[in-house]
């Protein structure tokens, strides 16, 4: 047979697809040209330039974090309730920010992110550009709304700059891993005309667009005495409800406000973390996937989370639902990987693309490492627990390799694209700015 030269080759591993069929394969070998998977199969005789062993490891596609800032500060506004939370903390923040601050946050975050695994994510945050930027270096694929506020002014972008900067990246800066989108930031801080602008510069330019929907009973209270309807009908109205947006959260949307979002193709994204340290709510992600909805997992930010986690963020989602419902079944393990992968992927257009491994699709993938006590014993007999460890056992620092777009951005724990000495000499000077600008500083 002749021996065909593929860019790389990860041998011998335990094969979570996340496919239709939630295809495993036991032992196979994944054969990568370029950016894509070009074959997955036990024993391929393929050559490789390079190859990495994935004997004692499984390899599944990599995460998507579809709910994420990529703020600087954590740890610095804790036990406070949201509204003391927003105004006391992160307003100042938020418009203390520069350029500069922007990309050294940026790279902390991507860094962390690559560390546990996540190989696409969405932020909603500000100077977007200098995210981009950061993104292009780090290897990570990358969905950017530049967080849109009507008021407080300044504390977010405006429409303006969310418009330039997406011209910018779907023009002249046009990357294959940055996806430009719009981001207006929740119902209470977007008026009615930013909306309607928002609504057709989106379709204009074919754009995502991300935002968060109920998080409070106080956002539904504001939304009810304002416009007399629900958030989800407030950006009905304004033309905000289509396949093209993902919202956060959804603590408290009504039963007829799910039928709305499903019928129209909303995603919903889950934050159990930041919804139970901000006290918000539960979200009813039962009731959501009855209705239909594709409901995926993010972390949120590192203000209220307080890391990008998404192993966490699993493991607690599941075990909140469960306690809620005062039902042990729901969310069961499997349907907690399709949220970080291909539900992630359905939220963005991107599931042709991205979210399970597949031959022809782009090679986004991660390799966890089994030989550990805390994930043993792998158990691979009739009761197979491969998924059920990953789901409740494993953590960020269980994954070895995070590949994305076919290059391999960390190897054994070791970072290729982002040089973390110099990354936390950036965050250190960075922080100490921030704080200064917001006032802070003693
Ligand atoms: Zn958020």
């Amino acid at each position: 047979m002749t021996q065909e030269k593929v860019d790389l080759l990860i041998r011998g591993g335990y094969v979570l697809t996340i496919n239709s069929d939630d295809q495993v394969f036991p032992e196979a070998d994944i054969a990568i040209q370029g950016d894509k998977i070009l074959a997955i199969a036990p024993k391929l005789d393929v050559d490789a330039r390079e190859i990495i062993d994935g004997e004692g490891k499984v390899v599944m596609p990599g995460l998507i974090n579809t709910h994420m800032h990529e703020t600087l500060p954590r740890g610095i506004c804790e036990d406070l309730p949201l509204n003391r939370w927003l105004e006391e903390i992160c307003f100042p923040l938020d418009r203390s920010y520069t350029h500069e601050i922007m990309m050294a946050s940026a790279m902390m975050n991507q860094a962390e992110m690559i560390l546990a695994g996540t190989t696409t994510f969405i932020d909603i945050y500000r100077y977007p550009g200098a995210c981009a930027e950061v993104a292009v270096n780090s290897g990570l694929r990358a969905i950017l709304a530049p967080q849109i506020m009507s008021s407080p002014v300044g504390v977010g972008e405006s429409v303006d700059s969310a418009e330039a900067f997406v011209a910018e990246w779907s023009g002249s800066k046009k990357h294959e891993r940055v996806i430009p989108a719009f981001g207006p930031h929740a119902p209470y801080s977007c008026t009615p005309d930013d909306l309607d602008r928002i609504a057709e510069l989106a379709m204009k330019y074919d754009t995502p667009i991300h935002s968060h929907l109920s998080e409070t009973l106080w956002e539904n209270e504001t939304i009810r005495e304002r416009y007399h309807s629900t958030p989800a009908e407030y950006y009905d109205a304004h033309g905000i409800l289509s396949k093209r947006l993902s919202v956060a959260h959804g603590v408290h949307l009504s039963d007829s406000d799910m039928d709305l979002l499903s019928r129209l193709g909303v995603s919903v994204i889950y934050n159990p973390t930041s919804n139970m340290k901000l006290a918000s709510g539960i979200a009813r992600v039962g009731a959501m996937q009855q209705a239909g909805i594709n409901v995926c997992i993010g972390t949120d930010s590192n203000l209220s989370n307080n890391n990008l986690d998404l192993w966490e963020e699993i493991r607690l989602g599941a075990i909140l639902q469960k306690l809620a419902t005062s039902d042990a079944t729901v969310l069961p393990c499997s349907q907690l990987l399709r949220m970080i992968t291909i539900n992630g992927a359905k939220a963005l257009g991107l599931d042709d693309q991205i979210g399970s491994l597949e031959p022809g699709k782009r090679a986004d993938l991660i390799l966890l490492d089994l030989s550990k006590p805390h994930l043993w014993p792998q158990i691979r007999e009739a009761k197979n627990n491969t998924i059920e460890q990953l789901v409740y056992s494993a953590n960020a620092a269980d994954v070895s390799h995070t590949i994305a777009n076919g290059k391999v951005l960390m190897a054994d724990r070791q970072m290729k694209t982002l040089d973390l000495k110099d990354v936390e000499q950036k965050v250190i000077l960075a922080a100490r700015q921030l704080m200064a600008n917001a006032g802070f500083s003693k």
